[in-house]
C-alpha cells in the first residue's frame, strides 16, 4: 500500500467518527522515501521518539517546509531539552518535575513557546513514563506556576495486555477534570477507538507509512 492509499483508509474512519483530529505520522525508523512521499501528498504534523533521530529526518526539511509541525512523542531526556526546544512544536511527554523545570528555563533562553501535553501512565505500569492519574493535579500546577509551560492536553500510553479503549475513556475524563482541551491517544493498532472516544491527535506510524526498521 502507498502512503496515499493508506491516508485514505484513514481518512475514511476520520469521516465515520466526524473527527477533526490532528494525523501526527509518526516517521521514527522510517526511509527518507517514505518522509518524501508524505511530505509531496501535503503532509505536515509528524512525530518521532527520539530527538537525534528528529534531527537527521527534520533539520533541513524544517527550512524547506515552514509549515511543518514536529511532535516528540518519546520520553525526553533533560540534557537533550536544548536540542528539543530549538527543533519540535509540541512535546507530547512532559512526565515530571524536573523536566519540566529544566524545559522552562531553556524556553526563556531561547525565547521560545511550546505546547505541551503531560504524559499520564493511565495503567499505572512501574516500566512506562508518565504522571500517576492522582499526582495530575500538583504536577499540572506546577507546570503552570512554577513553570510557566503551556499545558494544552493529555497523552497516554495504554497497557499492551488491557483494552485501549478504557484507557481512552479514563484519559479523557482526566483530562475533562483538569479543564484540558487535548487528547493524544490512538496508534495504528487502536487509533479507532480513540476517535469515537474524542481524541484530539491520534500518533500513527505504521497504518500510514508501512512497516518500519526494526529497533537497532
Ligand atoms: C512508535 C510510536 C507510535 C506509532 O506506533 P504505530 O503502532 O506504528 O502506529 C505512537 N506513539 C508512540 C509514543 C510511539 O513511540
Amino acid at each position: 500500500m502507498s502512503i496515499a492509499e493508506n491516508l485514505k483508509a484513514i481518512r475514511h474512519i476520520f469521516k465515520k467518527y466526524q473527527s477533526k483530529a490532528d494525523l501526527v505520522a509518526v516517521s521514527k525508523r522510517q526511509p527518507d522515501e517514505r518522509i518524501e512521499e508524505a511530505l509531496s501528498l501535503g503532509h505536515r504534523v509528524f512525530g518521532e521518539n527520539r530527538v537525534q533521530e528528529a534531527y537527521e529526518h527534520w533539520e533541513k526539511r524544517r527550512d524547506l517546509f515552514p509549515d511543518l509541525k514536529l511532535h516528540l512523542i518519546g520520553p525526553l531526556q533533560t540534557n537533550k531539552v536544548k536540542d528539543a526546544v530549538a527543533l519540535f512544536d509540541v512535546i507530547q511527554t512532559l512526565d515530571r518535575e524536573k523536566l519540566a523545570n529544566v524545559l522552562s528555563k531553556e524556553l526563556k533562553t531561547q525565547n521560545k513557546t511550546l505546547s505541551c501535553f503531560i504524559q499520564v501512565n493511565t495503567g499505572e505500569e512501574d516500566q512506562k513514563s508518565g504522571i500517576l492519574p492522582n499526582d495530575l493535579r500538583p504536577f499540572l500546577d506546577y507546570c503552570r506556576q512554577d513553570c510557566d509551560l503551556n499545558i494544552e492536553g493529555l497523552m497516554c500510553i495504554p497497557p499492551l495486555d488491557e483494552p485501549p479503549a478504557l484507557h481512552f475513556a479514563f484519559l479523557k475524563k482526566l483530562a475533562e477534570e483538569h479543564n484540558l482541551e487535548k487528547l493524544s491517544m490512538g496508534m495504528s493498532g487502536d487509533y479507532e477507538k480513540a476517535l469515537a472516544l474524542g481524541a484530539t491527535h491520534i500518533r500513527i506510524g505504521s497504518a500510514f507509512f508501512g512497516e518500519r526498521a526494526e529497533k537497532v
